[in-house]
């Protein structure tokens, strides 16, 4: 899904890589003649970037970013208490990921966005919930589960 610009940093090789408002980073070289990005080369061109959206497929395959700290998590839902909203659809806020985790039994989460997709979870297989993508849960006979959230630390 399309993923604004947020900032930048160079890798090992001294690649510069744009920071997504996911999470997610992702290379965007000056290499001549196979890619062709010299406004990356300056300050004034990384800057005229900003907020511009690309392409981000790891969103698309559901890939949590690295460096994410969890800092809050739901109450423990059942198929009697499950809040309203979260069988509606919803998103979270730019940046914020969630793990749906299912303690016991199952739950069907779908997610509506990235094209619509339909996943069955259970203690084994969590669920990972992209920033600002519609989706919501169904439980499945008795299930247990609770959403922790994870964001960029520092
Ligand atoms: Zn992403």
């Amino acid at each position: 899904m399309r993923r604004a610009v947020t900032g930048y940093h160079q890798d090992d090789a001294s690649d510069w890589v744009a920071e997504l408002g996911c999470g997610h980073g992702q290379h965007v070289r000056h290499n001549p003649p196979f890619f062709l990005r010299p406004w990356v080369l300056t300050p004034e061109g990384r800057a005229s970037m900003l907020g511009t959206e690309l392409d981000c497929v790891r969103c698309d395959r559901l890939e949590m970013p690295d460096g994410l700290v969890a800092y809050k998590r739901t109450a423990e839902f059942d198929e009697g208490t499950i809040p309203g909203g979260l069988r509606k659809n919803h998103a979270t806020k730019p940046g914020v990921w969630g793990v749906i985790h299912v303690v016991s039994g199952r739950l069907r989460y779908h997610i509506d966005g990235l094209g619509g997709r339909e996943m069955r979870l259970d203690p084994g297989s969590p669920g990972i919930v992209v920033p600002e993508v519609l989706h919501h849960v169904d439980p499945d006979g008795p299930v247990r589960f609770f959403v922790e959230f994870h964001r960029k630390g520092g």
